[in-house]
């Protein structure tokens, strides 16, 4: 079986990082990869922000391994690029594991973020009156359901026995509210996994506080975001971690860190969390085309990333090192071929 990868370079550190990934897929093999043309990078070259049969060619894929896009703060009459991929590609829930690192994160924990992806207030309904300003915050009861759904499904499979719905209803009475309702009605039908509630500021508390104490957590859209920097800062640092981001037909999967542009180009970059993204890449596969390789290979690389960064030290100066973003590929390479 051959998969087709999308591969989007992106802005900033995206093509570096992505690089060390191509290197891990390329040895493992049965991968053709699609290259797919988006972002600031690729309009400075082609006059257009993305390839005009993008989402075309992007919705035919097994999965597309996606490095960071600029978003530019301000221009109000541009939406996010990492949103209309959202939006095109109807990409519902952003999964991201955190991990501790012994001697690098703050305590022990082992959970995973469920986010929200396409409502809330990320709807972009904003306007301006005489001075004040307005936001419509989103929840539609279907979306609800299919992400509530994702979450059971996702605790049911990685054997984790409790998901935790993060949200604000004693507030928002009718965003929240129905999302409360709707996670607790999908919740009867996995009577085998315990549905547990605490509100989004509790929930900062105890994530710094008991990180343990948490296994799926499920939350709204903006509270994923910020607690997902939480999350990071907790394992170690942005450029640590990955994310998936998972429709009905593909899922594209991407570090959780940004463009840094101060330190593009230069060999500096941390590529850990694009190879996390990979990592889930190959879990995802694994699971939705059941092939139990690539579940394999997805543990193999876990245990190649975890050799590396815990006990070989191979991390960029943002961790302290002194390693290049290449140097982490040749590390993590050679731990994988050593593993099989
Ligand atoms: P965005 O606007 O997309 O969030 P950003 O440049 O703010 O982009 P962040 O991921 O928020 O990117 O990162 C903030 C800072 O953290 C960067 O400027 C950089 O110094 C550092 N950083 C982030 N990711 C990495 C990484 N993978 N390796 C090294 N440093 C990183
Ligand atoms: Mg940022």
């Amino acid at each position: 079986m051959v998969y087709k990868i999308g591969v989007v370079r992106g802005d900033g550190i995206g093509p570096e990082v992505v690089e060390q990934a191509l290197r891990v897929l390329s040895f493992i093999g049965n991968f053709e990869f699609v290259e797919l043309g988006i972002g600031y990078t690729y309009m400075s070259r082609h006059g257009e922000l993305y390839q005009r049969d993008f989402f075309d060619v992007a919705r035919g894929l097994d999965a597309v391994l996606k490095g960071p896009l600029n978003t530019p703060w301000d221009r109000r009459d541009f939406r996010s690029l990492n949103y209309l991929i959202r939006r095109e590609l109807d990409l519902y829930a952003n999964v991201r594991p955190f991990k501790s690192y012994e001697g690098l994160s703050l305590g022990r924990f082992d959970f995973t973020i469920v986010r929200e992806n396409l409502e809330d207030l990320y709807v972009g309904v904003e306007g301006e009156v005489g001075g004040v300003a307005v936001s419509v915050r989103f929840t539609s009861r279907q979306e609800a359901e299919r992400v509530s759904r994702f979450a059971f499904e996702y605790a049911r499979r990685e054997g984790l026995e409790k998901v935790t719905l993060v949200h604000k209803a004693n507030i928002l009475k009718y965003t929240d509210g129905l999302l409360r309702e709707t996670f607790f009605a999908v919740a009867k039908d996995y009577p085998d996994i315990r549905a547990e509630e605490v509100l989004v500021d509790t929930s900062a508390y105890k994530l710094v506080r008991e990180p343990s104490s948490f296994r799926v957590i499920l939350t709204p859209n903006l509270y994923g975001d910020i607690l997902s920097d939480l999350a990071a800062a907790l394992v170690g640092g942005l450029g640590l971690c990955g994310s998936a981001q998972i429709g009905p037909r593909t899922a594209v999967f991407e570090p959780v860190h940004g463009v840094a542009f101060d330190i593009a180009g230069k060999n500096l970059a941390n590529p850990y969390g694009m190879l996390e993204a990979t990592r889930l890449l190959l879990k995802y596969l694994g699971w939705s085309r059941g092939d139990s390789s690539l579940l394999k290979w997805s543990k193999a690389l876990e245990g190649a990333i975890r050799r590396a960064v815990q006990e070989q030290g191979a991390v960029t100066p943002d961790l302290g090192g002194k390693y290049h973003t290449s140097e982490v590929g040749d590390a993590v390479l050679k731990n994988l071929s050593s593993e099989n």
